[in-house]
């Protein structure tokens, strides 16, 4: 039997329109810019709020604490890595304090276009951060929202705790297995 082993997904190459993109600011204070990882074709969009680290200190590839709890999940659920692409709200990572609402606002344009292109089938946004910008609403939290389907942006969309969070709480996998096994459901029932 296959057991779960953390990999590291294909980064998506930032159009080259985008590659010099300073439109918030957080090119001189954020980490390289993380377009998309996995399939772009996939049927299931996965929205995070910023990138996580893509390579360890020295400079070679890892597989950060975020991607290997949410690969777990997705394992668990039967799916696989290509039927998933991941992007963000914001493509860069922030490394300083920075102004939140107005970057989102701005970088969320990205989103927008990458959803336009690749027209998915359906979306999971992982953490408040996410969900909030996803949705337009900084009063809405996964709380109150998981488990079950919500049409945003002309998308079904389901929304789940942030691997991170998730980390810093194991009480709270089961919720986020639940809610990755939602979306593969979903999408068998659908294909
Ligand atoms: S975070 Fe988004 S808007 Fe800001 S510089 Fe990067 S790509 Fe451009």
């Amino acid at each position: 039997m296959n057991s779960f082993c953390p990999e590291i997904w294909p980064e998506e190459p930032t159009p080259k329109s985008q590659i010099d993109c300073q439109e918030c600011g957080l090119y001189c204070q954020g980490s390289r810019m993380v377009w998309g990882e996995g399939n772009s074709n996939a049927p299931i969009m996965i929205v995070l709020d910023n990138p996580g680290a893509r390579e360890g200190r020295e400079g070679s590839p890892m597989v950060c604490g975020t991607r290997q709890t949410l690969q777990k999940a997705v394992y668990e659920a039967g799916l696989h890595q290509d039927q998933l692409y991941v992007t963000y709200i914001l493509k860069r990572r922030p490394l300083r304090k920075y102004d939140k609402e107005r970057t989102r606002t701005i970088c969320m344009q990205h989103l927008e276009e990458q959803l336009i292109k690749q027209k998915p089938a359906l979306i999971l946004c992982l953490g408040n951060v996410a969900v909030q910008s996803f949705f337009g609403n900084p009063e809405v939290e996964v709380k109150g929202l998981r488990g079950t389907w919500h049409e945003v942006r002309g998308y079904q969309t389901a929304v789940a705790y942030h691997p991170l969070a998730v980390r810093r709480r194991p009480n709270l996998y089961p919720l986020l297995a639940e809610d990755v096994a939602l979306v593969a459901n979903k999408l068998h029932e659908i294909q």
